[in-house]
């Protein structure tokens, strides 16, 4: 079966669909987007997806590409036209499609907008949250606002790629202060000393996942102590356990940083719980 995307308007075949060469989002990077999960069939915390979306596009002067409504109906429908029951949501929109320009085009140049799904490699990420990961350290070279969810990822694939070619998962970005501001593609915790679970706190400076908000609500529901603070790359390594979050697996223990062992290098007993618990507070729709 072909996979189906969906593309300003039209539910076209992958091979088909395409979009414009002047399409700002191609030639400027001039767009957001969302990453929403799907577990049997429903979307996992949609409503603050949508949310976060029309956030995205307000800070950028984007309009909403159709009402929620519709964004709503059209996300579900490449659900069903792919007959995917876990797997992702993409949904990207960006400025549209106008003459090759910097300033922003006139006003009645619509966004365009795709979206798209895809099944996720179960397997692997149960692989991944078994043994848990390693990921590298390496300076955050992005933007200032790193809150937008810019379809801008250059330094986001470089970080990803230099962590792969020195074997680990992830990269945890490192701001000109020394702290940890987040992982490429990824929010980063630890478990502290004192067994608390430590995040950055949300800013310009990291993207706030939705996975870290709905964690957060899960640690309070299960009365975990919860410190929104910045950590350093050695304070991660001395730390009893560590971990990454998003959409797309939820939570992965971090089991290596910089190759050394976090804890016994297993993943940690309140990592595994908070996994859990997040099956309990996330909502599917
Ligand atoms: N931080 C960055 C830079 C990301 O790209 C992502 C997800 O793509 C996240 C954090 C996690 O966000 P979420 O939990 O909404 O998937």
């Amino acid at each position: 079966m072909s996979r189906i995307a969906y593309v300003n308007g039209r539910y076209l075949r992958h091979a088909e669909a395409a979009v414009h060469i002047e399409d700002r989002g191609y030639q400027f990077s001039d767009g957001v987007y969302e990453v929403c999960g799907l577990r049997g069939g429903f979307f996992m915390d949609e409503a603050l997806h949508l949310e976060r979306l029309e956030r995205s596009l307000n800070e950028l002067r984007i309009a909403m590409p159709r009402p929620l409504a519709a964004l709503r109906h059209i996300l579900r429908e490449v659900v069903r036209l792919n007959r995917i029951s876990d797997g992702l949501v993409y949904l990207q929109v960006t400025r549209g499609v106008a003459p090759r320009d910097h300033p922003f085009p006139a006003s009645q140049v619509s966004p365009a907008l795709v979206v798209t799904a895809k099944r996720l490699n179960e397997a692997r990420i149960a692989a991944a949250v078994k043994k848990g990961v390693a990921v590298t350290t390496m300076p955050d070279i992005r933007w200032a606002r790193r809150d937008i969810k810019s379809i801008s990822l250059l330094p986001n694939i470089l970080a990803k790629q230099a962590a792969r070619e020195a074997g680990a998962y992830e990269a945890w970005l490192v701001d000109p202060e020394g702290f940890v501001t987040e992982g490429s593609s990824t929010n980063a915790w630890i478990v502290d000393k004192a067994g608390r679970l430590v995040t950055r706190p949300a800013s310009h400076d990291i993207l706030n996942g939705i996975t870290r908000r709905v964690l957060l609500e899960a640690a309070k529901v299960e009365g975990i102590e919860v410190v929104e603070r910045a950590f350093t790359p050695d304070e991660a390594r001395s730390a009893r356990e560590a971990f990454i979050s998003a959409s797309s697996a939820i939570i992965i223990p971090v089991v290596r940083i910089d190759g050394a062992p976090v804890g016994n290098a297993e993943p940690g007993l309140l990592t595994l719980r908070l996994r859990e618990a997040y099956g309990r507070v996330g909502r599917l729709t």
